[in-house]
């Protein structure tokens, strides 16, 4: 049984993430506040070896697990310098050209964000448009709802940012025609 007819109906994707947010240099390590591709001010930002935008990190986990694929993680190993501070757009790119290899094709996803600051309300169209963008879907397809932490826990002091994420494929409707 070849990928694509091992994919046909509809299949479900979860994915998850959490980073540590941290001041910016000199006083940590956090690097600019990226989240689905759009910068935002904030006095500290996410820690980790690529851009650590922890929200295109859980869409592609998402998608890699809807389809059986390894993690983000083996994908792309942290403990290789080529991925140090890589764009995350190559990696949520690369996901969707493994739906579309699989004969599948993105019906929607729904992410929530999870942080106390900054505020995502303001951003949230622009994030939404971008991913849209990324994954050459229409913006419809795409929610991202945020929440806080209620001031509880690492998240909830600002501390970390966390990020769920479902997404739902189902079968191209021209499969094969990629
Ligand atoms: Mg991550």
């Amino acid at each position: 049984m070849n990928q694509s007819s091992a994919h046909t109906g509809f299949r479900i994707g979860h994915g998850y993430d959490l980073h540590r947010l941290d001041e910016h240099p000199p006083n940590g390590s956090g690097r600019p506040f990226i989240l689905g591709g759009v910068q935002i001010e904030h006095s500290r930002g996410p820690v980790g070896h690529s851009d650590a935008d922890a929200l295109l990190h859980a869409i592609t986990d998402a998608l890699l697990g809807a389809i059986g694929e390894p993690d983000i993680g083996q994908l792309f190993p942290d403990t290789d310098p080529r991925h140090e501070s890589q764009d995350s757009a190559d990696f949520i790119k690369e996901a969707a050209l493994r739906v579309a290899s699989a004969g599948m094709q993105i019906v929607n996803l729904d992410a929530t964000v999870i942080c106390e600051q900054p505020k995502l309300g303001p951003h949230r169209d622009a994030i939404r448009e971008n991913i849209a963008r990324l994954l050459s879907i229409p913006a419809g397809s795409v929610n991202v709802k945020a929440k806080t932490h209620e001031g509880v826990d690492a998240v909830g002091e600002g501390r970390a940012i966390e990020v769920h994420c479902v997404v739902l494929l189902s079968t191209r409707e021209s499969s094969g025609a990629i």
